[in-house]
């Protein structure tokens, strides 16, 4: 079985081994050798899905590592501990594969509250299950939800995702909605298939008081599918939309925000695009991951990871963990270069990193 297959890392370095941290600063921060801080943490907490989105996972999905090896609600909150006071990180987000898949999630989402009261947390999900999940994950101190939604043709979504599962997508949305998880935002990978139903998918989100962005295809799915020919630029997607709506440029309000937003019919509802791809913002990037299974990634595209899981398993103390992420994230390195020729696509594919 390949390593892909698996969904692990191909690491340039030992996971276990201290990154070096020659000319870094003696500052606190998640600060880079290109002098961007991280303060934007990721944590994905599982490889599994409810869903088999072709541009993220293979049809038998991705392998799940086994209990022990996950990082648990009370290490999670150990380390968000750490990321916000130590750190200085902002704002959380639990991603995966489908957060929701986890049966502890409210337990996770309580343990970071508990270690870091005043912070913004927020999980990225497929929204299946999310209305009947939501009144305990509120009740554990969740603020906000990204739920991702790239048509509302129920074929086609059958067809992208390789699930029947629309209108379970749709309550849970509408029950985030309900509960007033505001601002709702909505997350749509631009997808040659589904180009056509991006204006119905916008007069959805409209309709339904949520902000609608879409992403630019990344070459993170499992399948290797990905071709830069074929994958639709944020420009096509602008033509396609213009046709619907009159769209007037807004650009970015934090420089760090990877959407750049226009605003629809006049406003004030605002649609987003993340040209992830034809339009990098990797020198105003601001992210910190963890995967599931404890590593430290500094970039979705590289494949070094730094494992804190041995570390917090073996005794290390607060200031110890702290000091091997900074180390980590002192590494990232400057850009994925996807529009450079001899990109290679990193060894973990999305649903296997966390997005
Ligand atoms: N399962 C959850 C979900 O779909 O929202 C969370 C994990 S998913 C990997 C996080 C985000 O990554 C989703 O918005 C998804 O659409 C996006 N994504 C997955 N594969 C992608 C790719 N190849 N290019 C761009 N975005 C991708
Ligand atoms: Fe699952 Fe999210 Fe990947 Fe779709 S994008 S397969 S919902 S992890």
């Amino acid at each position: 079985m390949s390593t892909i297959a698996l969904g692990m890392p191909q690491t340039r370095r030992d996971p276990r081994e201290a990154p070096p941290v020659d000319g870094r600063p003696a500052v606190p921060e998640l600060v880079d050798r290109f002098g961007r801080i991280a303060r934007d943490l990721r944590i994905s907490v599982t490889s599994a899905c409810s869903l088999r989105c072709t541009y993220c996972m293979p049809e038998e999905g991705l392998p799940v590592p086994p209990r022990e090896q996950l990082l648990q609600p009370d290490e999670i909150g150990r380390l968000v501990g750490i990321a916000v006071r130590e750190l200085g990180v902002r704002e959380v987000r639990f991603t995966g594969g489908e957060p929701l898949m986890r049966h502890d999630l409210a337990d996770i989402i309580a343990a970071s509250r508990a270690a870091a009261p005043a912070i913004d947390v927020s999980i990225t999900t497929n929204g299946i299950g999310l209305d009947h999940r939501l009144p305990a994950l509120l009740a554990a101190g969740l603020d906000r939800v990204n739920v991702s939604l790239d048509t509302v043709d129920r074929e086609h979504f059958r067809l992208l995702t390789r699930r029947d599962r629309l209108d379970a997508v749709l309550a849970g949305i509408r029950a985030a909605r309900d509960a007033g998880l505001t601002p709702l935002k909505l997350n749509a990978v631009m997808m040659r298939e589904t180009l056509a139903d991006a204006p119905a998918l916008l007069r959805w989100a409209l309709d339904n008081g949520a902000q609608l962005r879409f992403i630019e295809q990344m070459p993170l799915d499992a399948d290797h599918s990905w071709a830069r020919d074929h994958m639709v630029p944020a420009a096509e997607l602008l033509v396609v939309l213009g046709a619907a709506f009159e769209l007037t440029e807004v650009g970015r309000d934090d420089p760090s925000t990877p959407a750049e937003e226009w605003l629809v019919d006049g406003g004030p509802a605002t649609v987003g695009i993340i040209a992830s791809v034809t339009r990098t913002f990797c020198d105003a990037c601001d992210r910190t991951r963890i995967t599931a299974e404890g590593t430290v990634r500094s970039c979705l595209f590289g494949d070094d990871e730094t494992d804190l899981r041995g570390l917090l398993r073996g005794g290390a103390t607060d200031a110890e963990l702290a000091d091997r992420w900074r180390a980590a994230m002192w590494n990232k390195q400057s850009g994925h270069g996807i529009s450079l020729p001899g990109f290679e696509a990193p060894a973990r594919t999305m649903g296997a990193i966390g997005g």
